[in-house]
C-alpha cells in the first residue's frame, strides 16, 4: 500500500531546506514522480526569487545620465575667508545698528518709556544675533556638502 503524498508546507521545506526534512519524506520524495516534480518546481520558483535579474540595457546608462547633468562649478573659495567675511558682514551691521541708534536716538523713539525701548532693543539685538549665527550656520553647512561632492 502506498503512503499519502505529501502536504505542499512538507514539499516546499524540502525544496527549501534539504538538510531539514525527515528521513520519511526524502525516501518520498526518491520514490514518487508527482511530489519529486513539484519539488523540482518549488525549486526553481524560490531560486529564480532569490536573483532577480539586473536590467540589461544595450548602451551605457551612467554614461548617458552623465552627459545629461548640469556641468558642475568647482568650488575653490576658500572657507576660511567667506567665515570672516560673512563675520565681518554681521559686525559692520551691528556697528551700522549702533551708530545710527547712538546718533539719533531722540527722533527714533520718541513718546517711548526707557523700559519698553530696552526690551525692544534687547529683543532687536537677540533676534538679529540668533538669526545672523543660524545663517552662518546654515552656510557652513551648504558649503561643506558642496565642497564634498
Ligand atoms: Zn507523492
Amino acid at each position: 500500500m502506498k503512503a499519502p503524498h505529501l502536504s505542499d508546507e512538507e514539499i516546499q521545506t524540502y525544496a527549501l531546506r534539504l538538510d531539514t526534512v525527515s528521513e520519511e519524506i526524502h525516501t518520498h520524495i526518491q520514490e514518487c514522480e508527482l511530489c519529486r516534480q513539484k519539488a523540482q518546481a518549488y525549486q526553481l520558483l524560490f531560486t529564480t526569487l532569490e536573483k532577480p535579474v539586473a536590467p540589461v540595457f544595450d548602451f551605457d546608462l551612467a554614461a548617458e545620465v552623465i552627459q545629461q547633468l548640469p556641468p558642475t562649478e568647482t568650488i575653490t573659495s576658500d572657507s576660511r575667508f567667506t567665515s570672516y567675511s560673512v563675520g565681518g558682514g554681521v559686525l559692520v551691521g551691528i556697528g551700522m545698528l549702533f551708530f545710527y541708534f547712538f546718533n539719533y536716538p531722540i527722533y527714533l523713539f520718541e513718546g517711548l518709556s526707557s523700559i519698553t525701548l530696552s526690551i525692544l532693543l534687547t529683543a532687536t539685538v537677540g533676534i538679529s544675533l540668533f538669526l545672523g549665527y543660524d545663517l552662518y550656520a546654515k552656510y557652513q553647512k551648504q558649503l561643506k556638502v558642496l565642497n564634498l561632492s
